[in-house]
């Protein structure tokens, strides 16, 4: 008996330990807040340079739009549970393509939503728990962590001491960029957190799961992606256990504002890509081999557990 006992302590140990190495393991961060701010500005100054990948709905001309999504921001970032709320710069591009159903965001707090997103989802609460997902995501440095596993401390060091080639080439990697399986349960789950203390339906990221498994034509990543009902039922659980309060959906005024895409004139070179919040924009599309949405893998984390997700990617 005392010897079962004796295993029995052990392998509770030895579970503990492994779940506290792992635990570590996606929490790894070698780079400093500071460089979540840098390489965001580089990215995004990436991105704004490249029209044809990621056309750009001008603020001009269409303000109403803009206000409204950064008034959603706004409200969960202003809730007091995101970390380096302050720090980051929070801003908000709309992203000129109507076909495209997906949303990212890079470390430091930059963050890019999709016409055809905001198009496919029916509700604000569903915009509400996307967009918590992907503010979860910077806040979090999922980013940062996951080029700690990837990059060498060369490449740490120099873009740490600010050569400008090298923070240019981590940016270029962050385009194309996974989540860990961890990383997107973790963002899903704090999309919950974020969104309870408002007066949001805090499992609005639910909603947006439910509605992609209903329609008629599956899109290829739900294939290769982790199971979708569990992610509903990881934010749902989430939802239960904090008690959130909120309920609001505001259906009629967030279909009032889907009538201002139509007044979007569609941008040249937009493609037929349809991907998911936190995934790769570049999936799906010619050359790209990342198959996953909503945050996986990287190369190096495949064949470890986790699967493949992605993050921020740009058409090659
Ligand atoms: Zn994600």
């Amino acid at each position: 008996m005392k010897i079962r006992i004796r295993w029995t302590i052990s392998l509770i140990v030895l579970l503990c330990s492994c779940k506290s190495l792992k635990d570590s393991w996606d929490n790894l961060n070698l780079f400093p807040v500071s460089q979540d701010v840098e390489l965001g500005k580089q990215v995004n100054l990436e991105i704004s340079n490249n029209q044809k990948d990621f056309p750009k709905v001008s603020e001009q001309g269409n303000e109403e739009l803009y206000q409204y999504v950064r008034g959603v921001v706004h409200k969960i970032l202003y809730n007091g549970s995101i970390d380096y709320a302050k720090d980051f710069a929070w801003q908000l591009t709309l992203i000129n393509d109507i076909k495209t159903q997906n949303a990212f965001a890079t470390p430091g707090g930059y963050i890019y939503v999709y016409t055809g997103l905001l198009k496919f989802l029916d509700s604000e609460d569903q915009l509400a728990g996307v967009l918590g997902h992907e503010i979860a995501h910077a806040s979090l440095r999922h980013s940062t962590k996951q080029l700690s596993k990837m990059v060498g401390l060369q490449v740490l060091s120099d873009a740490a001491l600010g050569n400008q080639e090298t923070v240019k080439q981590v940016a270029t990697a962050i385009i194309g960029l996974s989540f860990s399986r961890a990383h997107e349960t973790q963002a899903d789950s704090m999309s919950v957190i974020y969104l309870c203390p408002t007066e949001y339906n805090a499992a609005g990221a639910s909603g947006f799961f439910k509605k992609i498994q209903g329609q008629p034509t599956q899109p290829e990543w739900l294939s290769t992606h982790p199971n979708p009902n569990n992610r509903i039922q990881n934010i749902d659980g989430k939802f239960k256990s904090l008690g959130c309060k909120g309920r609001e959906t505001y259906v009629e005024r967030y279909q009032k504002m889907k009538l201002l895409l139509d007044k979007i004139a569609p941008a040249n070179g937009t493609n037929d890509t349809k991907t998911l919040p936190n995934s790769n924009p570049n999936q799906n599309k010619p050359g790209n081999t990342n198959k996953d949405k909503m945050g996986k893998t990287a190369p190096t984390n495949q064949g470890n557990g986790q699967d493949p997700h992605k993050k921020i990617e740009k058409p090659k």
